[in-house]
């Protein structure tokens, strides 16, 4: 631990919850050096859907390695990256009436795709405003931060964030407060002081932000209110989709055809960097070269979201597993919830994107603190990190989610005992 300490910047995060080496990770398990053996419900924040070092796909990228293929080619054609764009419209895109979307690699991060995002949508608009959400993330850098809701992340700008106006979420003031008609008004109003807006970015499941979802319905009305206004409609799906809800795209059983869509986080299924966006081909302005970068898809991670796309999606079989998987682990929530704090707990989220809501972010702490210690990797999301946050490969079996809940509803039962003792004494 010395070396991290003495060597690495402060900046560092995630470790400072889970302060121990971890070497080898398989499935849904991460390895320590010294061998013990932890369930991961973090699982790269998102980013590994299909588990560590997925067999199949380590082999296609061994294969793809040991045959010299080629590693970096800035965006020049490559047999990898016609294999990916054929897999992807094969698999994904056709069968969802998606054939005419163009996709467009980024630099390699989630913040890089929400970037050239916006700056399409400002650019084909020619509108700068852009609305984004109470509690939205979408990543970092500086554009894409200023969508961003977090108040920490946004205070290390340093310099303006500056054309965006943040609007309530759907559920944001409770269920009977009608946001879109709210936008609607600002929006309708010239004097309201909100701009014609470029665009909308929104997440149909918040996952930094506490794990809020939007309901179809509600989504379909941001669709409308979108086409009303001249907006496009930015679906950031870098954290919900690639499978998490249930289904590739978090929004494809809502019945809305976004105009641009952001993906990266499970895009590789390798845990490798990979982002891309997804436009509209009539949205497809861009001059060559306009948007650059010199890692611009990556062709190791082209092989794995490929052979991952192979693997998981040619039938339905593994969408009816993580809706199985899913409903099994918000049943556990749901009796964790039961027995330890039926009035101040509650379950958040949708799919396998599921979460306990606790009354602070201190018991969130603790309790993630206590599976930790018993052998679970969970962390916290929301705005006052108040929610535990459930975010395990896609592929866990059933016996590592009974014994991840066993864990979270003995570290619940330690931590909520000891408030209700705190509070009689
Ligand atoms: C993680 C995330 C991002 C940013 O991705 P990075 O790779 O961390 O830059 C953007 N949007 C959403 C919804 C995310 O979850």
């Amino acid at each position: 631990m010395k070396t991290f300490e003495l060597r690495e910047s402060k900046v560092r995060s995630y470790c400072r919850s889970f302060p121990v080496i971890f070497k080898q990770a398989r499935g849904a398990e991460l390895i320590t050096a010294d061998g013990k053996h932890y369930i991961d419900f973090l699982a790269g924040a998102g980013t590994l859907n299909y588990g560590h070092n997925h067999p199949q796909l380590k082999q296609a990228l061994l294969d793809y390695i040991e045959g010299d293929g080629v590693t970096h080619g800035l965006d020049m054609y490559t047999a990898a990256k016609e294999r990916f764009l054929e897999t992807f419209a094969r698999l994904i895109l056709e069968p969802r009436g998606m054939a005419d979307y163009r996709m467009q690699f980024t630099g390699p991060t989630g913040t890089n795709a929400v970037e050239a995002a916006l700056k399409l949508a400002r650019k084909v608009t020619g509108r700068s405003n852009v609305i984004s959400f109470t509690n939205g993330f979408h990543g970092c850098s500086i554009g894409a931060l200023a969508a961003t809701g977090n108040q920490h992340h946004r205070g290390a700008s340093g310099t303006g964030l500056a054309d965006v106006s943040r609007m309530p979420y759907a559920n944001y003031f409770g269920d009977k407060t009608n946001t879109i008609g709210m936008m609607d008004k600002l929006l309708s109003d010239p004097s309201s002081g909100i701009d014609k807006p470029a665009a909308v970015i929104v997440e149909t499941v918040q996952g930094e932000g506490g794990l809020n979802v939007a309901s179809a319905e509600w989504m379909r009305k941001l669709e409308k209110l979108c086409l009303k206004h001249g907006m496009l409609l930015i679906v950031d799906d870098i954290q919900a989709g690639c499978g998490r809800t249930g289904s590739f795209f978090s929004f494809e059983e809502m019945g809305i055809k976004p105009d641009i869509v952001t993906l990266s986080k499970s895009l590789s299924g390798y845990g490798l960097p990979f982002a891309m966006v997804l436009l509209r081909q009539e949205l497809d302005q861009w001059q060559p070269g306009e948007h650059n970068g010199t890692f611009r898809g990556n062709n190791h991670a082209f092989v794995t979201a490929a052979a991952a796309l192979e693997h998981f999606w040619q039938t339905d079989e593994f969408s009816g597993s993580v809706k199985a998987k899913g409903k099994r682990i918000a049943d556990g929530m749901q009796r964790i919830i039961r027995r330890h704090g039926p009035d101040s707990l509650f379950l958040k989220g949708r799919g396998m994107m599921l979460g306990i809501s606790c009354p602070d972010g201190e018991i969130a702490a603790a309790v993630c603190r206590q599976a930790f210690a018993d052998g679970l990797v969970v962390e916290t999301s929301g705005a006052h990190s108040e929610v535990v946050k459930c975010l395990c490969p896609l592929v866990i079996s059933e016996a590592q989610i009974d014994k991840a809940l066993n864990i979270l509803d003995k570290a619940f039962a330690a931590v909520m005992g000891e408030q209700a003792a705190n509070q009689a004494s």
